[in-house]
C-alpha cells in the first residue's frame, strides 16, 4: 500500500485513528483502524457495517467524507478526509465556554446536518464534542458514525454516551430520530455552560439526574438559548422540538436561531468564530499526540495466522 502512518490523532473504543500520507500524490487522510478480533469480541460487528455503508451513502459539507475502506487479515481500514481543525472539544476546554454567537453558529451547522440525515433515515446517536471536528475554515465536520443507524421508526440498542443519552435510551423503550434532537440540547447547554447539564461521577448518577429531568441553567444564559433548551431537553419524547410535526423546520423556526443564514451556511460563505491556525495540510498542531504503538501492531500480527473472522467481515468492501 502506497500509505505511510505519519502520527496517531485519536484513539476510541475500537479503533485508532491516525494521519496518513498518499505517497504517491502527496496527499494527507486520516485512516481509522479497527481490530477485528476486538470489533468481535465488543460486539460491535453490525455497527461497524453499518458506520461503512452509511458514510459510503452520505456526502454534505459538514460531515466528513469517506473515501474508500479495505481489510486485512486483521484489520479494518476506513480512509477519511482529514479534518485539520482538530475536535471541537479541544477548543471548547480551551475557551473555557463559547458565547451565545459561537454556540449558534456551530448549533446552526449540526442542525443542518441533523436534517439531511433524519431525511435519509438515518439516526446519528453518537453527538458530543468529540465526535464534531473543525476544517481549516472552522466549519464542522461530524467524524464518527460507528453508532449511526438506518431505521424506520425504532430501534432498542443502548448505546452512545453517558451524558448524552435521552431517557427514552435509559429506559429502553426503543429510540428513534428524537434523540438526536435531545443531544442536540445537551450540547448546546455544553457548549454555552462550559460543561453538561446532567453529570456525576458514575453514569448511574448521570442516568439518574438525565431521568429526573432537572436543568440548572447558569444565569449567563440568554434566555431565548434558555427557551430553546427548555424545548428540546423534554423527557417525553412526543413533546420535543425537531419531534413534533414540522420536524428540524420547528427547530430551525425558534427564536434563538434567528437571522442565521441557513444557506449561506450550506456554501460555507458565513465565517466561523475560530480558524484554527493551519500552516499546511498535513498540519497536527490542532491535535494532541497520543502515541501510537505501530510495534505492538506488528507482534500481534505476528501471532495470527489466517483470518478467523472473514466471513463476518464480507461487506466491508
Ligand atoms: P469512540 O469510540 O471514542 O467514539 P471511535 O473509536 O469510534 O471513538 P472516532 O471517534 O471515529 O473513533 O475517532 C477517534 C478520534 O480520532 C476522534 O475523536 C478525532 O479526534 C480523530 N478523528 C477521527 N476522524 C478524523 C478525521 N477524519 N480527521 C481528523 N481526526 C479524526
Ligand atoms: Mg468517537
Amino acid at each position: 500500500m502506497q500509505l505511510c502512518y505519519l502520527f496517531g490523532l485519536g484513539t476510541g473504543t475500537f479503533g485508532r485513528v491516525y494521519l496518513t500520507k498518499f505517497k504517491t500524490t502527496n496527499k494527507f487522510y486520516a485512516m481509522k483502524v479497527l481490530k477485528k478480533s476486538e470489533v468481535v469480541r465488543l460486539k460491535q460487528v453490525e455497527h461497524i457495517l453499518s458506520e461503512k455503508r452509511i458514510l459510503a451513502n452520505i456526502r454534505f459539507p459538514f460531515i466528513v467524507d469517506l473515501f474508500c475502506t479495505f481489510q486485512d487479515d486483521h484489520n479494518l481500514h476506513m480512509l477519511l478526509e482529514y479534518v485539520v481543525g482538530g475536535e471541537l472539544f479541544t477548543h471548547l476546554r480551551r475557551a473555557g465556554r463559547f458565547t451565545n454567537d459561537m454556540t449558534r453558529f456551530y448549533a446552526s451547522e449540526i442542525v443542518l446536518a441533523i436534517e439531511y440525515l433524519h431525511a435519509k433515515n438515518i439516526i446519528y446517536r453518537d453527538l458530543k464534542p468529540e465526535n464534531l471536528l473543525i476544517d481549516h475554515q472552522g466549519h464542522i465536520k461530524i467524524t464518527d458514525f460507528g453508532f449511526a443507524k438506518t431505521v424506520l421508526d425504532r430501534t432498542w440498542t443502548l448505546c452512545g454516551t453517558p451524558e448524552y443519552l435521552a431517557p427514552e435510551i435509559i429506559q429502553s423503550r426503543g429510540h428513534g430520530k428524537a434523540v438526536d434532537w435531545w443531544a442536540l440540547g445537551i450540547l448546546i447547554f455544553e457548549m454555552l455552560a462550559g460543561y453538561p447539564p446532567f453529570f456525576d461521577d458514575n453514569s448511574f448518577g448521570i442516568y439518574e439526574k438525565i431521568l429526573a429531568g432537572k436543568v440548572q441553567f447558569p444565569a449567563h444564559f440568554d434566555p431565548l438559548a434558555k427557551d430553546l433548551l427548555k424545548r428540546l431537553l423534554v423527557g417525553d419524547r412526543s413533546k420535543r422540538l425537531g419531534n413534533l410535526k414540522s420536524g428540524s423546520e420547528d427547530v430551525k423556526r425558534h427564536k434563538w436561531f434567528r437571522g442565521v443564514d441557513w444557506l449561506g451556511l450550506l456554501d460555507k460563505s458565513v465565517r466561523a468564530p475560530i480558524i484554527p491556525p493551519y500552516h499546511h495540510p498535513g498540519d497536527t498542531g490542532n491535535f494532541e499526540k497520543y502515541t501510537i504503538d505501530l510495534e505492538e501492531d506488528n507482534d500481534n500480527r505476528q501471532q495470527q495466522s489466517g483470518d478467523p473472522y472473514q466471513s463476518l467481515f464480507l461487506d466491508f468492501t
